[in-house]
């Protein structure tokens, strides 16, 4: 290549970077709306957790207050878990909230179920009008909705009426229209590949 090439080469990245710029700066003035939001990361390709929890230490990192609820069943162990759950609370405000721990897949009892999902439900419902709370997880909420362990209804209206400036983030497999709907950012992630189909087991400090 002459260096009559490399310049040409030079000055047509250095135009096309300045159109690029030009445009993601009209994009930034555009959005001139402050206020907390509601993302849904569904479908099922791996990472809607694991981004979840990853918002969760950025909220964090700021000194915010957050409230995790995981709709799971059973006593789960997660690396997150482990981590957040033990940083001073003296500088850090996290509350993380499960499905009781009496209730695991085996038991196949709906009543007990729905009882386990609608106690971590009260919990959350709470933190989604306080004020105070500036990011609210619930991790797997797809499952209790499409199950009908929770109120549809309920879950919409305490969502929509949140306050204004705390974001909100469902996780979940499954997702239906209703929850794409309110949400203001929703990415599905999409199964491409998966070690598991390969037999691949989960990995500790991956997987969970
Ligand atoms: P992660 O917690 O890793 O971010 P996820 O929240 O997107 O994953 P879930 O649908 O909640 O995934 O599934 C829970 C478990 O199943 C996780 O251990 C996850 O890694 C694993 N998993 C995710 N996607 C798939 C898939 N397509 N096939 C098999 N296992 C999967
Ligand atoms: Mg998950």
């Amino acid at each position: 290549m002459t260096d009559s090439d490399t310049g040409k080469k030079a000055e047509r990245h250095k135009r096309r970077m300045q159109q690029r710029k030009e445009i993601v700066d009209a994009g930034v003035a555009k959005a001139l709306e402050e206020r907390g939001i509601a993302i849904l990361y569904t479908g099922d390709g791996k990472g809607k957790t694991t981004a979840a929890m990853g918002t969760v230490t950025r909220a964090l990192g700021y000194g915010y207050r957050v409230v995790v609820g995981q709709f799971i069943k059973g006593a789960w162990e997660c690396g997150e878990k482990n981590l957040l759950t033990g940083l001073p609370a003296e500088q850090f405000s996290l509350q993380w909230f499960e499905m009781g721990t009496d209730f695991t897949w085996e038991t196949q009892d709906f009543e007990a179920d729905k009882a386990a999902a609608l106690a971590l439900w009260e919990k959350l419902s709470a933190a989604l009008a306080d004020e105070s709370v500036y990011l609210v997880v619930l991790d797997e909420l797809t499952y209790a909705l499409n199950y009908k362990w929770l109120d549809r209804d309920a879950v919409i209206t305490a969502i929509e009426n949140r306050p204004r400036e705390q974001t909100v983030i469902i996780t979940g497999r499954g997702a239906k229209q209703y929850l794409k709907g309110i949400a203001d950012t929703v990415t599905e992630m999409r199964a491409e590949k998966h070690a598991f189909e390969k037999g691949v087991a989960a990995r500790k400090g991956i997987e969970w």
